[in-house]
């Protein structure tokens, strides 16, 4: 069933645990999310990201999420991630999508306020929850190539705690999308996060928080920002790395064995989708914190 993000934020505050957001474009991604839901009993969110349509353009992808999410008996909640473009937005809620993060990051402080602002606004029209960003985390998912490294490298600049209470009052947003060290993209060593800045700005704010960069962060540092107020985390690239491994590993092997050997894309799409099945599923658990299923 489709779930607002918002509701699902808050279902994940009720368990003290992180809910699972997975950009999915790709049909592999998108059955693996949603069947890793329906498995688990866990909630899952799946994204559209604005700078994802060079891959599958919004059209095709996000009627069928929603399509999809719909007809799941698990709960599922259709969001657009990293959107810097208020008539695209308006294009993914006229779908039906759930929720929407607009990210007005790149901005000066102002113009994201204002732009997030009226984000708000049409995302209540549409009955959806949004999601804004404040601070920056370097490299951008909705900009031409998600560069990674450490938080210093990609020029991310840690979100104030003052800054944040003001920004949520005057915008309206649903949940809050921090800076406090990790970075999109693979991580170049061990990511080092900023906990005491996640603490103030919970403290702050009062409101659900985003950690942007999710794969590539230990298990314990999960936990530490899960208990610290983190309730949705977004996780792509280690996904997508994954399922491009296990598809190589594929070829090779076949080449190994006979050195002309044929591969049709029609042998790779099960390989990269029982790649993704398997690490959503583990994510989905350490997310869970030590929560029991919702369904
Ligand atoms: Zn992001």
């Amino acid at each position: 069933m489709l779930v607002n993000v918002r509701d699902i934020c808050a279902m994940a505050e009720q368990n003290n645990m992180a809910v699972a957001a997975f950009d999915t474009p790709s049909l592999e991604a998108t059955r693996a999310a949603i069947e890793v839901a329906e498995q688990t009993g866990y909630p899952v969110i799946l994204s559209h990201a604005e700078g994802h349509d060079p891959f599958v353009p919004l059209d095709y992808m996000g009627p069928t999420i929603v399509n999809l999410a719909e007809r799941s008996s698990a709960l599922l909640c259709v969001h657009l991630d990293h959107c810097e473009h208020l008539s695209y937005m308006r294009r993914a809620l006229e779908m039906g999508f759930s929720g929407a993060m607009y990210d007005g990051s790149f901005l000066p402080y102002e113009q994201n306020v204002e732009n997030s602002h009226r984000a708000a606004e049409m995302c209540a029209a549409f009955g959806a929850g949004l999601e804004c960003e404040l601070g920056s985390m370097g490299s951008r998912e909705a900009g031409s190539r998600d560069e990674g490294g450490t938080a210093e490298e990609s020029g991310a600049i840690y979100t104030n705690p003052d800054q944040a209470e003001e920004f949520v009052e005057k915008t309206g947003l649903d949940i809050l999308a921090c800076s406090f060290g990790t970075v999109h993209g693979l991580y170049k060593g061990e990511p080092h996060l900023n906990f005491d800045v996640l603490k103030k700005i919970r403290k702050k704010t009062g409101v659900p928080l985003v950690m942007h960069g999710g794969s590539g962060v230990s298990d314990d540092d999960y936990r530490k920002a899960i208990n610290a107020g983190i309730r949705k985390i977004n996780y792509y690239t280690y996904g997508v790395k994954y399922a491009a491994e296990a598809v190589r590993k594929l070829i090779a092997d076949a080449e190994a064995k006979d050195a002309h050997a044929v591969l049709y894309w029609h042998d790779m799409t099960p390989v990269a989708y029982e790649s993704f099945r398997k690490t959503f599923e583990d994510v989905v658990k350490v997310f869970a914190n030590g929560a029991a299923p919702l369904m």
